[in-house]
């Protein structure tokens, strides 16, 4: 069997490597003579595995103690009403970028429970660049700035960390761990994991310490940040299988050399690829050079009749998953970690190859 290359944007490709010790230990996690999915998340087997996994993420991201790391259920999405009950406090309004669909959708949900200032947004410019910070009017007394450094639909992508007094908050759903980041300039971060950590199921919140405490009575318990973390992500069932695997990509990381080294390969590939539609008469790119995502480029043919035999014939070139978001169309490779270089390079051959013949 050969596995093609999948550029899906999520739940996305995953190494081989950790796929292939997955199936090695799937009926029997290192002599335990279990399946991870089978043991209690209170036994001594499964404890070792979510402890580890914690500390190989504190290492990759250089997380500093006065944060705790949360594994919780929900997905990005239900964050996007989590962030607001867990953080407002005895506030009132919340700061909010407006760069695309997820930014969109995350203010949505925001405004249920908060009043919400957006300080900037890339509407003018059909979200294809990021507005610098000295034109945003930012709220001193907002409870917190949210933002979403890559948007994974449109692939635009921050090429700065913002400022502000008040505690940063990341949506790094398609994003984390594709470089190092400097995380105490945030207060909370978090990512669905089905992008570049592991299955979906997962999402990660990486929260400082100081922010916790502040929830509104509505909170479900389950999604309330301080109690999550008392508990040690454990005061249900957390998605187990899915926290295994997450671990597993986390030593894959580690192995290669950390995120440094991943963000070295990471802007190589997505170097060469933009550099493919530039250099191209037939593909383009709308994103401001300086905006553009490392991890999802989407790309248009200058004739859209030709979209469906471009698709047929990638496909059978063993390249998948490369049609655009149902709402922009066109195309996108989704490059997270585990897309190798190889996959990038294959790509590139067969645009260029489709351009000559049929461009
Ligand atoms: C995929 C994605 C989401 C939604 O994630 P779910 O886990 O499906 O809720 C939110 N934000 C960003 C930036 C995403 O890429």
């Amino acid at each position: 069997m050969k596995r093609p290359f999948n550029f899906s944007a999520g739940p996305a490709v995953l190494p081989e490597t950790v796929l292939q010790q997955a199936q090695a230990e799937m009926l029997d996690w290192q002599g335990s003579g279990m399946c991870v999915m089978e043991m209690s998340h209170r036994g001594k087997e499964f404890v070792s595995i979510a402890e580890q996994a914690e500390a190989d993420l504190r290492t990759l991201l250089a997380i500093p103690d006065d944060y705790e790391v949360l594994f919780i259920q929900g997905g990005a999405t239900a964050q996007f009403a989590f962030i607001p009950l867990n953080l407002l406090g005895d506030k009132t309004s919340a700061d909010y970028v407006n760069t695309g669909q997820w930014s969109a959708k995350a203010i949505k949900e925001a405004q249920r429970y908060s009043s919400v200032n957006i300080v900037a947004s890339s509407e003018d410019s059909g979200f294809t660049t990021i507005p610098s910070q000295d034109s945003w009017t930012l709220d001193s007394n907002a409870a917190y700035l949210h933002y979403t450094p890559n948007e994974t639909i449109g692939g635009l992508a921050f090429p700065f960390i913002p400022t502000t007094d008040v505690p940063l908050v990341a949506d790094m759903s398609s994003s984390i761990l594709s470089r190092p980041i400097d995380v105490s300039q945030f207060g909370v971060i978090y990512a669905g994991a089905q992008k570049n950590i592991g299955p979906a199921g997962l999402t990660i919140v990486i929260v400082r310490k100081d922010l916790l405490g502040k929830t509104s009575p509505q909170l479900p318990s389950a999604f309330n940040y301080s109690k999550v973390a008392d508990a040690g992500s454990m005061p249900n069932t957390p998605p187990t299988y899915s926290w295994y695997i997450a671990g597993l990509v986390f030593k894959w990381l580690l192995s290669l050399g950390g995120l440094s080294a991943m963000g070295a390969i990471n802007e190589r590939k997505a170097g060469k690829l933009y550099s493919g539609i530039d250099t191209s008469g037939f593909f383009s790119n709308p994103i401001d050079p300086a905006c553009r995502s490392l991890m999802n480029v989407p790309f248009v043919l200058a004739d859209a009749n030709l979209d469906s035999v471009f698709l047929d014939e990638a496909k059978q070139a063993g390249l998948t998953t490369l049609k655009g978001h149902r709402s922009i169309g066109g195309m996108r490779a989704s490059i997270y970690n585990a897309m190798p270089e190889q996959g990038v390079d294959t790509l590139i051959q067969f645009m260029q190859e489709f351009e000559r013949t049929k461009g």
